[in-house]
């Protein structure tokens, strides 16, 4: 349905007819919005117009995956891109794709694994819109190998709100590439991404699973296997403490190569991929999350937890298994609505990248803050990482661990005041914050962690292709208001 802006008025078009609650996928906050939905890009200008002329801000929005605010736009003008869904153009024999920022992770793997390929990142869940992916440059377990998708990117176009299309490369509009990929929607809407996909021989991984007693020792795994290893994921028991804090366990997975498996072209099938939709063939994996509701308190999760660590330690120490690679790398999605565990309040996801001279000491701390103030992570993902060349980039060359937290309205103060003082802890230790999964940080802080010399740099940017400062987001007033203080001349910086 086109808008057909040109036959409504701005009264009409800003009317309760299109405000919609949207919420962040960790369900703890929300925010009241003009939701527009186009699929052409002259209606995407046609919005952006509407809000020059009615001093609204836009919000561009994929599937709305990041855990907090980063595509809220309280009272504001929301762009889903979600009916961008075209795979423009797919050649099998180089790998390289082309397509509208609403293709899903999903559609992305499924139309290419046929011809043994496979997006060279991917993030948890396969749900993810590619606009989305690339506005945050997120990450997957291989981003120690491989970077972040921005490093697969081979060129975008983007609609300015000025309404001008560029076409950016690494070497043309070089700084806008580097800044628009990681850039979480501030400075245009990608309209078309072109990215390498990955060589595959088979659609299995192998993967061994063994148990870690400590940061350390969990550090220690990860360094010694990364070679070998295509990607590398750690599990954190978050409930044990004293001389158990730590405690977990480490999946070290590699790629399978066609002589190593039975029939590999069956493998490249899609529905040789497909995660199934039951529990042992019989109990719908739709309803598990009310079973798994039952545990949802601080006992229950640190039986879970224990009980966990205790078979890992034991029957599941150094098994070795193939897997598909949707099953490796799509683990949370093997328990559709997972997240209604945590509801009613939501949960939110603190994830902090730490460079490797401070990391162990830093989780370690991290952990023991969380203990001693009774607010223990439900669950907590250890992952190895390495700089890249974005310019508002969350990566270090070290380590970055997620802890999920349930809120509710009793805790919220509490988490509040739990998450400013780690993230005192991760400025004191050098590290750095992912915008994707953020709702706790504060101007100052990110101030501190992403340093003057490179805010001012954005800002400058933001001033070329956005001067009214149309594109906004609830986390990007929260983090850099409107942006003027940063936007002082820098004479001699690379933008
Ligand atoms: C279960 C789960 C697991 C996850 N696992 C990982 C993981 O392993 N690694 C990781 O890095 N992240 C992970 N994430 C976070 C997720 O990858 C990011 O939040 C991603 O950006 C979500 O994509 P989306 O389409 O939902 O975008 P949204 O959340 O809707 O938007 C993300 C950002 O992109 C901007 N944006 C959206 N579309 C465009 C566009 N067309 N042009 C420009 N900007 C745009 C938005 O303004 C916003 O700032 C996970 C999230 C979930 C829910």
């Amino acid at each position: 349905m086109s808008l057909e802006l040109s036959s409504k008025s701005h009264r009409e078009l800003l009317s309760s007819s299109y405000l919609e609650r949207v919420e962040s996928w960790g369900m703890s906050i929300y925010a009241a919005s003009y939701v527009y939905r186009p699929s052409c890009i002259t209606d995407l200008k046609n919005i952006f117009k509407l809000a020059k002329e009615t001093g609204r801000s836009v919000a561009l929005r994929g599937a709305g995956c990041s855990y907090g605010d980063a595509s809220l736009n309280s009272e504001n003008i929301t762009l889903d891109l979600t009916r961008f869904n075209r795979i423009l153009d797919w050649d099998p024999y180089s790998g390289i794709i082309a397509v509208e920022p609403g293709v899903t992770l999903e559609q992305l793997w499924k139309k290419v694994i046929g011809d043994g390929w496979w997006p060279p990142v991917v993030s948890g869940t396969m749900y993810v819109t590619m606009g989305g992916a690339v506005g945050m440059n997120y990450h997957g377990k291989n981003n120690f190998k491989l970077g972040p998708i921005g490093e697969h990117v081979l060129e975008f176009d983007i609609l300015l709100p000025t309404g001008e299309t560029i076409t950016c490369t690494r070497k043309n509009e070089t700084d806008l590439f580097y800044s628009a990929i990681g850039g979480f929607g501030m400075l245009g809407c990608f309209t078309r991404i072109v990215l390498q996909m990955h060589p595959v021989e088979t659609g299995q991984v192998e993967v061994t699973a063994f148990a870690t007693d400590s940061f350390q020792h969990i550090y220690e795994e990860f360094e010694q296997r990364a070679e070998a290893a295509d990607y590398l994921v750690g599990w954190i028991d978050c409930f044990a403490a004293g001389s158990q804090l730590g405690r977990g366990q480490v999946h070290a997975a590699r790629y399978l190569s066609a002589h190593e498996v039975y029939l590999p072209e069956q493998t490249l099938r899609i529905e040789n991929q497909d995660l199934p939709d039951t529990l042992f063939g019989i109990v719908p994996k739709s309803i598990m999350w009310r079973f798994m509701k039952l545990a949802a308190n601080p006992l229950g999760m640190r039986i879970i937890n224990s009980s966990k660590y205790a078979l890992g330690r034991t029957i599941g120490n150094n098994k070795t298994m193939n897997q598909s690679l949707t099953g490796f790398s799509f683990l949370l999605d093997y328990m559709p609505g997972w997240k209604r565990v945590y509801s009613p309040g939501g949960l939110i996801q603190y994830q902090s990248f730490i460079p490797n001279e401070n990391a162990v000491k830093c989780f370690e701390q991290q952990l023991m803050i969380c203990q001693k103030r009774g607010i223990v992570p439900w669950l907590g993902v250890f992952k190895k990482h390495r700089k890249d060349d974005f310019l508002m980039s969350h990566a270090v060359d070290g380590y970055s661990l997620a802890l999920d937290f349930p809120v509710n309205d009793s805790n919220r103060e509490q988490l509040k005041s739990l998450t400013d003082e780690l993230n005192s802890l991760v400025i004191q230790s050098h590290g750095r914050f992912y915008f994707a999964k953020d709702c706790t940080l504060t101007k100052d802080i990110a101030a501190k962690f992403l340093g003057e010399k490179t805010l001012r740099c954005f800002a400058r940017l933001k001033k070329k292709c956005d001067p009214q400062n149309i594109l906004q987001t609830d986390l990007s007033r929260r983090l850099f208001g409107d942006w003027t203080q940063f936007a002082d001349d820098l004479t001699g910086s690379r933008i």
